[in-house]
């Protein structure tokens, strides 16, 4: 009984991909003739003018995601590495994960919000709490 209904189940999964594949098919079929109908109607100067618009919207993506990307530099000081242009700290262990969130800055130390790893400032070391009940 329990192969009967797997064996369905697979015949219906089966079905349900040849369906989907047909449609896409049927799909990129209608887009592509859209878009070639289109491209033969077109004014060649207009099709020029959208091809320069295209790379002139391209290259401005491309600039602007190169100007904000974090420059980074490590910092042995505090073993995490700066942001050159804004000062914000990264964390050394999520950066090698290629994950770049900015830390917080806390009264002693650096926090990754995404790992919750502590980075000490050694510029403001927590203050040492006396020893009590010694000597
Ligand atoms: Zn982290």
């Amino acid at each position: 009984m329990k192969s009967f209904w797997s064996g369905f189940v697979n015949h219906l999964g089966m079905i349900a991909a040849t369906a989907a594949a047909f449609l896409i098919g049927l799909v990129a079929t209608a887009i592509r003739e859209r878009l070639e109908r289109l491209i033969d109607e077109a004014d060649p100067t207009m099709l020029l003018a959208m091809i320069v618009l295209c790379l002139i919207v391209a290259l401005l993506s491309l600039a602007l995601y190169l100007f904000h990307r974090p420059r980074l530099r490590f910092r042995e000081k505090y073993g995490c590495w700066q942001d050159k242009k804004n000062g914000y700290m990264y964390c050394a262990e999520c950066r090698s994960k290629r994950i770049f969130s900015p830390m917080k800055h806390e009264e002693h130390a650096w926090r990754c919000m995404v790992c919750s790893e502590y980075y000490p400032d050694p510029d403001n070391p927590m203050p040492r709490r006396p020893r009590v009940g010694v000597g």
